[in-house]
């Protein structure tokens, strides 16, 4: 992570504190994390040619590129980030301390870790299930530390598939690199030679919290389930800031966090937008209290926010 990088996170992070005093703590663990990802993230190596094929049936079925790879592939840059970021992560959440010493262990286990991996990597369930029972740990608890040590894995990933071709051709709601549901997303104007007529109103994108990709969305879409039906699609904001808002859909029952862009210049956009969803868990509250869900992974969106 540049030292530009961590000022604008932290830059943006203290402002939200400053705003929501309540969050402080709070806000402050889950940045903690989200740098020590990052630091991991840039010391992660994977090999630079990776012979795989992705064909156009795949792209349009909607399979995404890291699924693809070898799964041994991801064996070492898995262990090497979870023996990093093991001792902080114990400190960062004490309760979960004895359990990540346990897991640690367990990972040197190649049957175990394979699980793990088809766990973060496909989403396989059943060896989700399969892993938390052989440790005796709730799967709830093992995916939070699968994904949290497998995001700096698909960070450092990223930069050698997002070339592909199809990436920029991708619509749905969920990443194309690595699979992973959107935390956030942005509605943007691009000026780019595709559009000859730039809407006022931007383009919508999302973002992913597990691999960093920002990939572009249909705008007025719910990102969770696809309705086009604007009676069910609703925006909550703060008076004061109508920018930052969240998008809640009733056909679903599901929200996501969005930030209109379209009024800043170009220069002016995000810089890291990895902390920008962390710095809207008040909406999140907002949301949560009227019954939605999150669509967001992210691991602070999951966490009982109706105490703030
Ligand atoms: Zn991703
Ligand atoms: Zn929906």
């Amino acid at each position: 992570m540049t030292d530009q990088q961590r000022g604008v996170c932290a830059e943006r992070l203290a402002d939200f504190k400053k705003g929501h005093p309540e969050f402080d703590e709070f806000v402050a663990r889950w940045a903690d994390l989200l740098m020590l990802q990052k630091e991991v993230r840039d010391e992660l190596r994977f090999p630079d040619a990776q012979v795989f094929a992705w064909t156009e049936e795949e792209f349009i079925g909607g399979v995404p590129l890291a699924t693809k790879l070898p799964a041994q592939l991801f064996m070492e840059p898995f262990r090497a980030s979870a023996a990093r970021m093991g001792n902080q992560m114990a400190a960062m959440f004490p309760p979960l301390g004895e359990n990540i010493s346990r897991l640690q262990k367990r990972l040197e286990d190649d049957a175990w870790c394979a699980q793990c991996l088809a766990a973060v990597v496909n989403g396989d369930a059943a060896a989700l299930a399969a892993a938390a029972s052989s440790v005796d740990i709730s799967p709830e608890i093992l995916l939070f530390y699968a994904r949290a040590v497998y995001s700096p894995c698909a960070k450092a990933l990223r930069p050698l598939l997002e070339e592909h071709p199809s990436v920029v051709l991708w619509r749905k709601r969920y990443c194309p690199i690595c699979g992973s549901d959107p935390d956030l997303e942005t509605l943007e104007i691009h000026a780019d030679e595709a559009d000859f007529v730039v809407s006022k109103s931007g383009q919508a994108w999302l973002h992913c919290p597990q691999c960093g990709l920002h990939w572009r969305f249909s705008r007025a879409v719910c990102p969770s389930c696809g309705t086009q039906e604007n009676s069910k699609l609703t925006r909550y904001s703060l008076a004061e800031n109508p920018q930052e808002f969240i998008y809640a859909c009733d056909a679903c029952n599901h929200y996501l966090p969005c930030i209109d862009l379209a009024d800043r210049p170009a220069t002016d956009s995000l810089a890291d937008m990895d902390c920008a969803s962390l710095s809207m868990v008040h909406l999140d509250a907002v949301a949560q209290a009227k019954g939605y869900e999150p669509l967001s992974p992210a691991a602070w969106a999951l966490v009982q926010l109706l105490d703030h």
